[in-house]
């Protein structure tokens, strides 16, 4: 597929969108049919090291209470996902690199492998180093998800104060895959300074650099960080709130035709631009969905960014909530499976 196509559909509107759509949605259905997978995620702890600019959670925010939930909190947040059946877990957090916090991810991930042998077990805790990621395999992870969150260093660099690098970034997924995780990777759709050329060139990238799955989500503001500190930004994104749904709805949508055997997760940041956004995403390009299993008491303090959607709920609501909308969209909830990411294993030749 040539630049000028992937352009056209990026752009698409009206009909030429519903094309897109189609086209991609019987791309998405030959592999996985209608089946949606669940991943149960726990926002385990908001603690970070970091200050990416656009994030909530960010070390500079002081307004931010912090918390890291216990071993026996994990543990019952796994009991629920054993009884919901939900084949997997996510562990998220912010980054950190102490080794106080690499023995503490080691013991949960002990945690669930040794209690839940069948359950599949993803991180999602930002740049590690290669012995602790080979460590975190060792001890039961088999998926790691760490957003490249633009495939331009330039623009990564307007995002990312200047002791973080998009090299060392891009070298940890490079890590991942040498220790033959299923790696994920995404980007934020909708930024200030994007181009349409940087996510045609984000497009490539995952092509090119081969993974395995992909969690990409519309950016949204949040008023407690730099980036959206600047007034021009916060009028620019809220006019443009539409555009950058249709937008990412669009690049989900090529990236399934590019992918076909990738999994593709409907990130909950869809919801915040459109009420059923992570519906959508599975009606077109999506297969996976992870609803949060975090007790209602800390989702309050995991706000990476504004207006998430199911802070009000606790994870009972939320299992019941999701199986019926997806239902509704006319797609089939699948239990009890790993849902592990088919281009996996043609990529390792299994
Ligand atoms: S995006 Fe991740 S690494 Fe960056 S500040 Fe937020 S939690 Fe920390």
């Amino acid at each position: 597929m040539n630049d000028s196509q992937i352009k056209n559909w990026l752009l698409a509107t009206d009909k030429d969108q519903q094309n897109l759509f189609k086209k991609a949605c019987s791309v998405k259905e030959k592999t996985f049919g209608k089946r949606v997978w669940f991943r149960g995620i726990i926002e385990f702890s908001n603690i970070c090291q970091n200050n990416c600019l656009y994030c909530g959670i960010r070390k500079g925010n002081k307004k931010q209470e912090r918390f890291k939930m216990s071993p026996d909190e994990i543990l019952s947040c796994l009991k629920f996902i054993d009884k919901a059946d939900y084949g997997s877990v996510v562990y998220q957090s912010g980054e950190m690199t102490s080794n106080s916090f690499k023995n503490y991810l080691l013991e949960i991930v002990r945690l669930a492998h040794q209690n839940f042998p069948n359950l599949g077990i993803t991180i999602s805790c930002g740049e590690q180093d290669f012995e602790f990621l080979k460590a975190l395999k060792e001890a039961g992870a088999t998926r790691y998800l760490l957003r490249i969150e633009t495939s331009n260093p330039k623009l990564y660099a307007k995002l990312h104060p200047a002791e973080m690098s998009w090299e060392k970034r891009f070298q940890c997924l490079k890590d991942l895959q040498k220790l033959d995780y299923q790696v994920g990777t995404g980007v934020m759709i909708g930024l200030p300074d994007q181009t349409i050329e940087d996510l045609i060139n984000d497009l490539h990238f995952f092509v090119e650099n081969k993974f395995d799955m992909f969690g990409i989500g519309p950016y949204v503001i949040h008023e407690d960080t730099p980036l959206s500190n600047d007034s021009e930004v916060q009028r620019w994104w809220h006019k443009n709130k539409s555009r950058n749904f249709n937008l990412s709805l669009n690049f989900l949508a090529v990236l399934r035709i590019l992918q076909p055997n990738a999994n593709i997760a409907a990130a909950t940041a869809c919801d915040v631009l459109s009420p059923l956004g992570r519906m959508k995403v599975l009606q077109i390009a999506g297969n996976v969905i992870m609803p949060s299993v975090t007790p209602q008491n800390y989702r309050n303090k995991y706000l990476l960014y504004e207006n998430k959607p199911c802070i009000d709920e606790n994870a009972e609501k939320c299992f019941y909530c999701l199986n019926q909308k997806i239902v509704r969209a006319g797609l089939r909830p699948i239990f009890g499976e790993q849902g592990n990411s088919p281009f996996f294993y043609q990529r390792k030749n299994v």
